[in-house]
């Protein structure tokens, strides 16, 4: 007996009503979101505190904002992404009209990770409402308040023949993803990348998949140590590291680590304090499980700041691991905390070497007075996003397509992506029904004229044909 599916049958139903379609209809769903976040901004803020202890500000600036922009943007250039897409034609098809109709997919499936439980679960579905599709949405069973804010509050602005929200851990999951789905789109491990990709392959469904790995971050000789320090460490602790796209580790000559160590140090002392745990802008690690595992990776390497923990608050002190081996857990597994291992190389060629032999990252960073060498890192590397000189801040540019490369996911969105991602790019060939005259040179019996015309027809536009 399957518990999902009359919530399924219903949403299909709905689809294939077509009233999804309605540019009206996609409004209303996405002003519903927009008034969602504005009501309960105090409501989603406290979730977040509860399950993250996140501070007001990072819970705007990560998640509230930004899943508000999306939704106004969404609005604002409704009709100019629906509109169809006119392409330009071929000699055979020079009477024709050709254009790109974006569709909706139908039965569109979002699973979500706990670590931006508000923004990873709305601004996709942002995208998939925008786009004319139903919605099923399965957040993060793990942080707990902010999922049932989602399942309890979200559906009263949404119009519920179009949108459900789905809840359970991996075993429910697994069995929601037996059902056919559209689309789906997954935020989480490569690992569970993998189980869904495995189950979406049965019924031939598209992914995305936006998944995590260790992003690097290359610090070069010249830079100003504390220019760098306070970069990093923002974005290294930011949500108690627990950040997808987070510097994972960072790559240096050993002259580099010795400049930037007391750095390092001097800007935790600013950001949280002497004492990091009493800071009301340091999160909390999300659950005992995940607060273990980063105990244990305390023991690689050697503390050069921090180290401290408290489990009874699941607190992780900002910490620096010197003199790490490549081979012990923290280089092997992606970090998720705030636990910043230093690796030493002799320059920018190692630190490409060290970079390319490993899978591409979600994020890349690189950090240098010489331009060349930012370019450098950026030319000779790959992954899903790139900062020179910067950190995750590109996140909040909506022109900007977010996602993986390789082993870190596939596909993208934010913005304009976001409704590509959910909308299915139709091939449109409009011809007139008379002017029957002008086909005959592309009917058999060919003769060396119409082989000669077809191939500069076609030749004319550089396409073959099939
Ligand atoms: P996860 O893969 O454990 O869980 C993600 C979702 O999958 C949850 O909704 C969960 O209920 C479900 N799930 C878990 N195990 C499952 C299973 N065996 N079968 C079916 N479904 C299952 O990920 P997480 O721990 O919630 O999130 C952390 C990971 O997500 C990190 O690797 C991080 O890098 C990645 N991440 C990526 C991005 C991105 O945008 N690329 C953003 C945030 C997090």
């Amino acid at each position: 007996m399957d518990p999902f599916a009359d919530t399924l049958r219903r949403l299909r139903e709905t689809f294939r009503s077509g009233r999804t379609r309605a540019a009206e209809f996609r409004a209303a769903q996405l002003e519903g979101l927009g008034r969602f976040l504005r009501d309960n901004k105090q409501l989603l803020q406290d979730a977040l505190a509860k399950d993250l202890r996140k501070s007001p500000l990072e819970s705007d600036m990560s998640e509230l904002i930004i899943c508000q922009n999306e939704v106004s943007l969404a609005i604002k250039n409704l009709h100019s992404w629906m509109k169809d897409e006119p392409v330009s034609t071929n000699m055979l098809t020079k009477l024709s009209s050709a254009f790109i109709r974006k569709e909706p997919f139908g039965l569109i499936l979002i699973i979500a990770p706990w670590n931006y439980p508000v923004n990873l679960t709305l601004v996709p579905l942002v995208g998939a409402l925008a786009a004319g599709n139903c919605v099923i949405l399965k957040p993060s069973e793990i942080s707990k308040s902010t999922e049932k804010v989602l399942a309890e509050v979200l559906p009263q602005y949404l119009d519920q023949s179009c949108f459900a929200v789905v809840l359970g851990g991996p075993q429910e999951t697994q069995q929601l993803l037996e059902n056919r789905f559209d689309h789906i789109f997954f935020t989480g491990t490569p690992h569970v990348g993998k189980i869904v990709m495995a189950a979406a392959t049965k019924h031939l469904t598209p992914v995305t998949l936006e998944l995590g790995g260790k992003s690097p971050c290359y610090v070069d000789d010249d830079c100003d140590p504390q220019t760098v320090a306070n970069r990093v460490v923002w974005f290294r602790y930011f949500n108690a590291g627990q950040t997808c796209v987070a510097p994972d580790y960072v790559l240096c000559s050993r002259e580099t680590q010795e400049r930037l160590l007391p750095a390092i140090q001097s800007a935790i002392t600013r950001f949280y304090g002497d004492d990091p745990k009493s800071s009301p802008n340091l999160s909390r690690i999300v659950n005992q499980k995940h607060f273990k595992r980063l105990q244990g990776l305390l023991g690689c390497g050697r503390v050069a700041i921090g180290g401290q923990s408290d489990e009874s608050e699941r607190y992780i002190a900002p910490t620096v691991l010197v003199d790490v081996q490549e081979t012990e857990p923290v280089m092997q597994e992606e970090i998720f905390g705030p636990i910043l291992p230093i690796v030493t190389v002799r320059g920018l060629d190692e630190a490409v070497d060290f970079i390319t032999r490993r899978e591409k990252p979600l994020a890349l960073y690189a950090f240098s007075n010489n331009s060349q060498v930012v370019n450098q890192m950026l030319e000779r590397t790959s992954s899903g996003s790139f900062g020179g000189n910067e950190g995750f801040v590109y996140l909040t540019v909506p022109s900007l397509p977010f996602g993986g490369v390789g082993h870190s996911g596939m596909g993208r969105y934010h913005g304009k992506f976001s409704f590509d991602t959910f909308s299915h790019h139709r091939a449109c060939l409009m011809a007139s029904p008379g002017l029957e005259k002008l086909n005959e040179v592309r009917y058999p019996p060919y003769s060396d004229w119409s082989q000669k015309f077809i191939t500069w027809a076609l030749d004319s536009q550089g396409c073959t044909l099939l």
